[in-house]
């Protein structure tokens, strides 16, 4: 499992898959261990690196795992056969803002890694199949250091993306069910709980 995990770095190294940092996902495996975390949806999959280490944090956690992009979904899929895990995790090959989930399937943890842009949207749709004790962790919320100086990017397309992040900050700084915990680990990363635990 070790080497597979290498090998999946290494692949992301050379394709330039965005795959999380270490210690990113040290702090989920983390914290799916202390919360004891069994079931978890992930939007975004990739390569399938990130859904192996979390299913393997814990012997009884699954994953389902979210991903739109066929060659990156084909190579999860073959991941997720090699480390022997195809039984802790299910992957869906669609757009995450075209899924319709089970409604009575609720998740300890929602873990949001998908396209940047539309973190807003994903937390507002997935809201409704988080536990009450769950937790939604998002990353990338630096976004390599960009965020909080969209004002002085010159691409357009790297301005609007970071914009989105800088408004997503936001919407969680303000918002009124949840709290969010910010971590400057990684690439920025936030846990949100909801307020009134119901
Ligand atoms: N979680 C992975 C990395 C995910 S990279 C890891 O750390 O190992 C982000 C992935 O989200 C990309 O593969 C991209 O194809 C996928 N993605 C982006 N928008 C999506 C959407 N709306 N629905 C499903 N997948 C999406
Ligand atoms: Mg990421």
């Amino acid at each position: 499992m070790k080497e597979l995990i290498l090998e999946m770095e290494d692949y992301a190294q050379e394709k330039n898959v965005p795959i999380i940092e270490k210690k990113s996902i040290a702090f989920i495996m983390k914290y799916i261990k202390e919360h004891n975390i069994k079931n978890v949806l992930e939007i975004g999959s990739a390569i399938g690196y990130s859904a192996i280490l979390m299913a393997s944090a814990k012997e009884d956690t699954l994953v389902t795992t979210i991903e739109r992009d066929e060659t990156r979904y084909m190579e999860c899929l073959k991941n997720v056969k090699r480390c022997g895990m195809d039984k802790k995790i299910n992957v869906v090959f669609q757009d995450a803002l075209d899924v319709n989930l089970r409604e009575e399937v609720k998740y300890d943890l929602i873990f949001i890694d998908a396209a940047k842009g539309q973190y807003t949207k994903f937390f507002e749709k997935y809201k409704y199949f988080l536990k009450p004790e769950g937790a939604i962790i998002t990353d990338n919320l630096k976004f390599h250091g960009y965020v909080g100086k969209s004002s002085k990017i010159e691409s357009k397309n790297l301005k609007s993306l970071v914009e989105k992040i800088e408004n997503y900050i936001d919407f969680l700084k303000n918002n009124e069910e949840f709290n969010t915990e910010f971590y400057d680990i990684g690439d920025g990363l936030s846990v949100s709980t909801w307020k009134n635990a119901k």
